[in-house]
Parts: C-alpha cells; structure tokens; sequence
C-alpha cells in the first residue's frame, strides 16, 4: 500500500454469502493491515468495499476527485497528516461526505471534540466489530440529510416562483388599472354629454340606454380607481415613522364624522401604542375599519372600539363593532379583492376596503382576520411589529350625538 492510494481488498468467499451492499470507501491509513482488518470487518457485515487508501492530503484530495467516496474512514494519527485533516479538505471542496475515525486508541475528551468538529462517529480499532452498523447510520444520516436539503431547495424555489407571480400580477393590475383610466375617461366623459345633448330629443329607450352606459362607465371608473389604489400598496416606497395611532385615529374620526354624525356613532380608543409604518397607510387601515363598522351597522346607533395590547414581539389591535355581524363561511373571502357579501343596493361600496387592509397589514409582516361572527358585532384584529420606540399614550372618546 502507498501514499498515492492502492486499491482495498475483495471480499473472501466465504464472506459473500450475504447480501452485499456496495460501498465506495476513502480508506485514509498507513497501516495495511489495520486497513485490511478495517475491509474485512465490512465485508463481513454485507458490505462490499470499493475505493483507495491513502494517507497524505495530496492522495486524498486526488482520490476524491477522481471517485467521491461515499465514506471516508480515517485513522486520527498518521505519520505525516491527521484524519481530522481530511474533514477540512471535505468542508474545503464543499462535500457532504460522512467521516468517521478509525483509531487505536482516542480518549473520550478528544472524541466528544472530534464529533463537535465534525467528525460524524469513531471506532476503535479494538472494536472493528461496532463498525458496519456506524457506517450503515451515517450513511442513513446522509440520505435523510440530503432529502431534507433537496425540500427546502424546492420550498425555496416555489417561494420565490410564487413572489415572482405575484410581482407579475401586481404589476398587471398596475398596468392595467392605469392605462384603462384614459379610455374609459374618454367613455364616461362622452356618454354624460349624450346624456346632457340629447336627453328628451330621442325617444324614451334612448334616454334609458344612455343613462346605463353613463352609469355604467362611472362605475367601471370607480372600479379601477379601487383597483389601482389596492395595487398602489404594493409599489409606494412609503417613509417608515413612527406614528401615534391615537393622533391617526383623530384622523379618521374628522374624516368620518359626517358619518359619525348620521349614524350617531360612539367611537371608543385608549392607550393606542405608536407604530413605526407609513403614515397614510395606518390611517387607511383604521379609515377601512372604522367606515365598514359604521356602514355596515345595525338598528342600533354604531359603538366601535378600538383597542391594541401587546402580544410577543407584536401589537395585536382590534376594532370591534356592534353591527351586523359577519357568517363564518365568510371569514376569509371578504378580505378578497371585490368580494363583497351585500348588494350595492343594500349596502354602497366596490369590496376592496378589506383587501387593501390585508396587504397593508401583510406589507409590515402583520395578519387581519375577523372574530365574534354572526349577529353579534363584528371583531377585526390586526397585528404590526412591535419596535422600540413603540409607546402608549392618551385615552380618548368621541361620540357623534
Ligand atoms: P365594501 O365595504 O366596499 O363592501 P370591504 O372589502 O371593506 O368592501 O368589505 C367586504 C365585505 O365584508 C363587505 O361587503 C361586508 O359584507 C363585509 N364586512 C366588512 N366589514 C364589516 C363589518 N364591520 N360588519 C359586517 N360586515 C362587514
């Protein structure tokens, strides 16, 4: 045997009675019959062993690039290199080939050391016996390994799949809400002055199919207003700050409070904490939430409460309101785009309030879901990351009566 690698020996026999099992080996020792012996104790067990033995870096390295091994078996000790050296030159090239020492003698200190660093089991040569069985889990091991390494490669190529689609559609929607406004302006614009002209001056159906169009070109106007809105979350570089949600929900209620009005509404919020977001894009999620509790109300004049209390490493808010309540089939669906559960007759609106809360919310890493379904009052609940700088403050009631 040399330090440029001879070639392990055959099974005897009487050894191949059993089923064999090929194992390509990289049998790094000095000693040939301590390699022999190490053979031997495999083949003995079912396996028949292929590979060379070496014992510098220079016959490793050619070795394994000539015929990865599945196993290198390496004494700890050699003349001229360690075993523990060949580990370095496996991680060097970038391969996940089990290694497991070979030794004489190997304390236990040095062994628990040797597996810290990598080393995936040791055999003593005393012990030759324990050998198959070692080998037989590190190559299960390795299986297992390289199993798990190939789902999370296929998990992270259909993530980035799915985030590339969706930056696809995004930017359609984009696209598309944008470039149809000027068409449909032209539409909307011509249809009314039919309307004005010509009201009266045909006949009764004209007047009708006129006023369809021009309706029905205001609404596709709104739609893809909507539209673009909801896309628009996505794209804005928003600047982060961190704002105080009782001064947004301050906000909201000014820019409610013709509503608020109507209805009689009693608006309660206490102690909101700040988050750091975009500043318009918390208003339209408190805006969204506090305008469908107040739209979608019951006999009862609207009391919406909007609370916040810290969960983990996050806020978790909540908006609830006495209204009409929401089934719990629907649960999920009204937070689709255009998804809405009433006719426009019943209750005004297009169904994008909801969906563009989620990926408002979605954008800062949060989650929307609604609660307390059915006829008693809905519960929208929101999380955003906490920060830092995230603080409470004031208490404050407002009522439209
Ligand atoms: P829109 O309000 O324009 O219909 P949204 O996306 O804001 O659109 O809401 C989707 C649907 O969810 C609504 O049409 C309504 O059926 C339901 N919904 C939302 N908020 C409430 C609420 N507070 N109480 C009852 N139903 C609600």
């Amino acid at each position: 045997m040399t330090s440029t690698g001879s070639h392990v020996a055959k099974a005897s026999a009487d050894e191949q009675t059993t089923p064999r099992t090929s194992l390509r080996t990289l049998l790094v020792e000095d000693n040939a019959l301590d390699a022999a012996l190490v053979v031997r104790a495999l083949n003995k067990d079912g396996f028949e062993v292929a590979g060379d033995v070496v014992q510098d870096e220079k016959a490793f390295r050619r070795s394994l690039r000539a015929s990865p091994p599945e196993i290198v078996l390496a004494d700890y000790n050699l003349p001229t290199w360690k075993g523990m050296e060949a580990l370095k030159v496996l991680r060097a090239e970038g391969l996940d080939i089990p290694l497991i020492l070979v030794s004489g003698a190997l304390g236990d200190v040095t062994a628990v050391e040797c597996i810290r660093q990598g080393a995936t089991d040791y055999v003593l040569k005393d012990g030759l016996a324990r050998l198959p069985e070692v080998v037989r889990r590190a190559l299960r091991e390795k299986h297992e390994r390289s199993l798990r390494l190939r789902a999370e490669q296929d998990l992270a190529a259909k993530a980035e799949e799915l985030a590339r689609s969706n930056a696809d559609l995004e930017q359609f929607a984009y696209v598309a809400s944008h470039d149809l406004q000027e068409p449909l302006r032209m539409v909307a614009a011509y249809t009314q002055l039919l309307a004005e002209r010509y009201r009266g001056k045909l006949d009764e159906n004209a007047d009708k199919f006129i006023g369809y169009a021009s309706e029905g070109a205001q609404r596709m106007q709104v739609l893809i207003q909507d539209l673009l809105a909801f896309s628009r979350v996505g794209r804005k570089e928003g600047t982060l700050v961190s704002i105080d949600c009782n001064a947004v929900m301050d906000g909201v209620r000014q820019t409610l409070s013709s509503s608020i009005q109507e209805s009689g509404a009693v608006i309660h919020y206490a102690n909101l904490p700040s988050v750091w977001a975009d500043r318009t894009q918390v208003a339209q999620v408190f805006q969204n939430l506090m305008g469908n509790a107040i739209k979608f109300r019951g006999k009862e004049p609207p009391v919406i409460s909007v609370q916040a209390q810290k969960e983990g490493q996050q806020w978790l808010f909540s908006v609830a309101d006495n209204g009409i309540g929401i089934a719990p089939e629907y649960a999920e669906n009204i937070f689709v785009v255009f998804h809405r559960l009433h006719a426009r007759t019943e209750y005004p609106g297009n169904g994008i309030g909801l969906a563009i809360c989620k990926k408002i919310v979605e954008r800062y890493g949060g989650k929307i879901w609604v609660e307390s379904l059915g006829c008693g009052g809905s519960t929208f609940k929101f999380t955003m990351p906490l920060r830092s700088s995230d603080a409470s403050s004031g208490t404050r009631e407002e009522t439209g009566q």
